[in-house]
């Protein structure tokens, strides 16, 4: 992507960008400064599948499975399960928290406002949402959008696995504190998950803020640019 589009991406998330004047721009010298001015903007559940060589997992299977889940008690509030999106063999795999109420409705994941912003950032580092795999920890919202409880992602966990190992990603995005958390089965505060490389088994996992959070947050943009500097990174010399 040339950098006269990057720009215009970067400023769609509200990233001021410096940019000198005598030098065309590089990837290096777009260095996004702090608007610091900005205002803030159970039924019981079934033996685990586990695929073997003779009966290996498959995306139909799985999506279907998944479909008609009732593994968990969100399986009564939600309007319908989202799977998730994308490319099946994409490099990077991103990991979102749960749906929200326009997943819910539509049955993808991140299409309301903090999924918007997701979309820019990814643009940002010149990926469209076409390019990626877009999944979340759990499939279905959980009801006035809380915080998904811990049984809640037990439940649904073995669905983002079998994901992940049907992906075969190059890297993962973890997106906000409660993926980062689920996916590298931490407490650590964001803060502490953020700005460095983890692995799950081979695969490398950075850490994002979480595009609501982000809308909230003006300010925090510009270390949003940075977290998505070191995935670029990371996946560029992986
Ligand atoms: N937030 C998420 O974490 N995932 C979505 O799919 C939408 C919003
Ligand atoms: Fe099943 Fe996951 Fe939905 Fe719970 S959140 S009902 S485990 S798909």
């Amino acid at each position: 992507m040339d950098n006269a589009l990057r720009l215009q991406y970067l400023e769609a998330m509200g990233i001021d960008v410096w940019v000198p004047k005598a030098a065309p721009a590089t990837d290096e010298r777009l260095l996004p400064l702090v608007d610091s001015a900005a205002p803030a903007i159970a039924a019981s559940a079934p033996a685990e599948y586990e695929p073997t060589p003779a009966d290996p997992d498959n995306w139909e299977s799985l999506q279907a499975e998944v479909t008609v889940c009732r593994k968990c008690a969100l399986c009564e509030t939600r309007t319908q399960t989202v799977f998730g999106t994308g490319n099946k063999q994409a490099d990077w795999l991103v990991i979102g928290e749960a749906p929200g109420q326009s997943e819910d409705l539509q049955g993808q994941p991140f299409v309301g406002k903090a999924g918007q912003l997701l979309t820019e950032m990814l643009r940002a580092l010149g990926l469209a949402r076409e390019d990626v795999f877009i999944a979340n920890i759990l499939k279905c919202r959980p009801p006035d959008n809380r915080d998904p409880k811990a049984d809640e992602i037990e439940a649904c966990h073995a669905y983002l696995q079998r994901q992940l190992a049907l992906v075969q990603p190059k890297i993962i995005l973890a997106v906000g504190r409660i993926a980062a958390q689920s996916l590298l089965k931490t407490e650590a505060p964001l803060a502490k998950l953020r700005n460095k490389v983890h692995t799950l088994g081979e695969t490398p996992v950075v850490v994002v803020y979480h595009p609501a959070y982000l809308l909230r947050s003006l300010p925090e943009k510009r270390k949003a640019w940075m977290d998505l500097q070191l995935a670029m990174k990371t996946y560029t010399e992986g």
